[in-house]
């Protein structure tokens, strides 16, 4: 599948708001400032499809973009800023776990973590909630330039044997929107996904 021509469609305040629950989608979740928004933009190759370094905390919009028509990518709010009031971040948590649990066109979870911090609590309860409803995951273990390739081996090694506990169908790659490192494993995993 060719990831260029993905445009933008629209932006939902809530997880009501999204498109019809038809054709294919596939979400994109992290803490803010994993590197979400870069790993859109590279694997569509172009500059500003999502937007990067938004200031966090803000009102935040999912955002829905389309590479074909009935295949879809849904850019989800970043989570994990401190400073976000505890009942919206419970409201928002409700949310996404009742999207994973009924969204009948989600063929699959992107979740983007910084290699060099893995597995937080919120990052960890989307792993349960994602394997729960049979939701099939694809770990992107971001940033991976940051480390030296031996860290980084290890690292993965040892993400991989975390994910075990999860049970359901995981898969854990490293991933850098600055040298494009693991991009050739993500598209083809996304391909066969959107190709459902
Ligand atoms: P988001 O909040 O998850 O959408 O994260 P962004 O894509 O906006 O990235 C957050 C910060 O990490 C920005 O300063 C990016 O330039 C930086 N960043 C993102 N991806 C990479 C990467 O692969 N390598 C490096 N070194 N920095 C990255």
């Amino acid at each position: 599948l060719n990831f260029q021509p993905t445009k933008f469609i629209t932006s939902a305040a809530d997880i009501r708001q999204l498109p019809d629950d038809s054709g294919v989608e596939i979400a994109f979740a992290g803490r803010s400032n994993a590197g979400k928004s870069s790993a859109l933009n590279t694997i569509t190759r172009q500059k500003a499809l999502a937007r990067t370094s938004k200031t966090p905390g803000r009102t935040q919009l999912i955002n829905v973009f389309e590479v074909l028509p009935g295949k879809r990518l849904i850019d989800l709010p970043g989570y994990g800023y401190a400073k976000v009031p505890i009942a919206i971040k419970e409201k928002w948590q409700q949310a996404l776990s009742e999207y994973l649990q009924k969204r009948r066109s989600l063929k699959g979870l992107v979740l983007l973590m910084d290699i060099r911090h893995p597995y937080r609590d919120v990052d960890q309860e989307l792993l349960h909630w994602a394997t729960e409803s049979e939701i099939p995951v694809l770990v992107l273990l971001t940033k991976a330039d940051k480390l030296k390739p031996g860290a980084r081996k290890s690292t993965l090694l040892q993400a991989r044997e975390a994910a075990m506990v999860f049970g359901g169908d995981i898969t854990i790659e490293m991933f850098s929107s600055l040298n494009r490192l693991g991009l050739p494993a993500v598209e083809a995993k996304l391909s066969d996904w959107l190709n459902q």
